[in-house]
C-alpha cells in the first residue's frame, strides 16, 4: 500500500534492522525499543489491524504466532525467561502505524497493567 511505512520496510524500499524474512512475513527491530529485545513481526501484505483480518488470513496468523514468534524468541534468547506479544489496535489501543504488527518484547521483566 502506498504511503505505508511498514509496506515499504517489507518491500525493502527503506532500510530496517531486519531479523527475519520468509515469503509472507518479516520481522525487524523497533526504531524506539522499549525493552532490550523489541522487534516487530508483520505480514508482508497490508492488513490495517486485527479488525481487518479475513477468513483467508487465519493460516497467516497461525504461521506468525505458532511458528515465527517461537522461532524468533529462541533466536533472540528470550524463550527461557519469557516475553510479551502485543498488538495495539485502534485508537484506544494506541496503534500508531496502521499496518498490523506484533510487538515482541523481552529481555527484562514486564509490568502489568501496561500504561
Ligand atoms: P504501534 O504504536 O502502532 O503499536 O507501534 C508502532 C511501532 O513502530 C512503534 O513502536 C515505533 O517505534 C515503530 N516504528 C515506527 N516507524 C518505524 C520505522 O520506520 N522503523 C522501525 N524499525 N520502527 C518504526
Ligand atoms: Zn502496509
Amino acid at each position: 500500500m502506498a504511503d505505508c511505512i511498514f509496506c515499504k520496510i517489507a518491500g525493502k524500499e527503506i532500510p530496517s534492522g531486519m531479523v527475519y524474512e520468509d515469503d509472507r512475513v518479516v520481522a525487524f527491530k523497533d526504531l524506539e525499543p522499549q525493552a532490550p529485545v523489541h522487534v516487530l513481526v508483520i505480514p508482508k501484505k497490508h492488513v490495517e489491524s486485527i479488525l481487518a483480518l479475513q477468513e483467508e488470513d487465519k493460516e497467516l496468523i497461525g504461521h506468525i504466532l505458532c511458528e515465527v514468534v517461537p522461532k524468533l524468541a529462541k533466536e533472540l534468547g528470550v524463550d527461557a525467561k519469557g516475553f510479551r506479544i502485543v498488538a495495539n489496535t485502534g485508537e484506544d489501543g494506541n496503534q500508531t502505524v496502521k499496518h498490523l504488527h506484533f510487538h515482541l518484547l523481552g529481555g527484562r521483566s514486564m509490568q502489568w497493567p501496561p500504561g
